[in-house]
């Protein structure tokens, strides 16, 4: 990575040029790369304008499934963001029904841990919950970020995953960042708890690092890697994320991410108006 100034883009040596050529859609982390809370960052909007002028698709990962990908979309664009539909955000509700589609398609009926949006959008892709029963037993289970978390329920999942059932979590998060004074416990501290009190570990974790939502859209646009670029403010979970995907990254100096010295992302910016300007110098 060479020197840089802060106001500066710092292209890692080896990397091509942040010309977006052969680039057909950028995807975005959300909080610390787009936004901060509810304040959208200045140099947002005009950003993915260009993209849009440029023909480039965008849209935005998030690992967080408290929100359900609709309640992302009218959140978005209560913000100002122009997004034309649900196809623009992948959170790991996909990445969980693409691998139960293709990896276990005899699962049906799932014990879920998740938010009511969460419980209802996974079981949209045609599964059923179990009741909170020993005589229910349950395909899987599925830990998400649970903010309606209960104990006996808690102790409902603990009972399937000790007898063996087949156990996923969305994300490894173990807190969501909040401007409210209180300490969101997220998927990750959830898990660990289960684990904690069965001995038993979880066999799948979705959501960043692992580059499984970055597939999801691959997919659904027919992008080869080369053709997508990772933005975010997270190295080990944004640019990590991306680089497992074997996508092109970007990294954001001026989020909640730490420090960049050892960024291994192919471009860092402060923000994404830095980005912009050395993508479009004419805009
Ligand atoms: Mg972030």
């Amino acid at each position: 990575m060479s020197a840089g100034m802060d106001s500066e883009l710092i292209v890692k040596a080896g990397s091509p040029p942040p010309a977006l050529a052969g680039v057909r859609c950028v995807m975005m982390d959300l909080d610390g790369t787009v936004y901060e809370g509810d304040a959208l960052y200045p140099t947002t909007l005009p950003f993915l304008d260009a993209l849009t002028r440029h023909g480039i698709a965008w849209g935005f990962v998030t690992n967080n499934t408290s929100r359900s990908i609709d309640a992302y979309v009218a959140r978005l664009r209560g913000m100002g963001i122009p997004v034309s539909g649900p196809e623009q955000i992948v959170t790991p509700v996909l990445s969980v029904a693409e691998a139960f589609r293709t990896e276990h398609p005899a699962f049906r009926r799932l014990f879920i841990l998740g938010t009511d949006d969460f419980r209802r959008e996974l079981c949209s892709f045609g599964f059923d919950e179990t009741a909170d029963s020993p005589d229910d037993r349950p395909d899987a289970v599925v830990t998400a970020f649970d903010k309606s978390l209960n104990y006996p329920r808690l102790c409902r999942a603990a009972w399937w995953i000790r007898n063996g059932v087949p156990w996923f979590a969305t994300h490894p998060d173990v807190f969501c960042p909040t401007p409210e004074p209180t300490w969101l416990v997220d998927c990750g501290a959830i898990t660990a708890c289960l684990e904690t009190a069965t001995g038993m570990k979880c066999g799948r974790v979705f959501g960043k690092p692992n580059p499984d939502m970055l597939q999801v859209m691959m997919k659904r646009l027919g992008l080869r890697p080369a053709e997508l670029l990772m933005a975010g403010d997270r190295e080990h979970t944004d640019i990590e994320s991306g680089i497992r995907a074997g996508a092109r990254t970007l990294r954001i100096s001026s989020g909640v991410g730490g420090g960049v010295s050892e960024t291994r992302a192919d471009y860092c910016a402060p923000d994404l108006g830095v980005f912009h300007r050395a993508l479009f110098p004419t805009d």
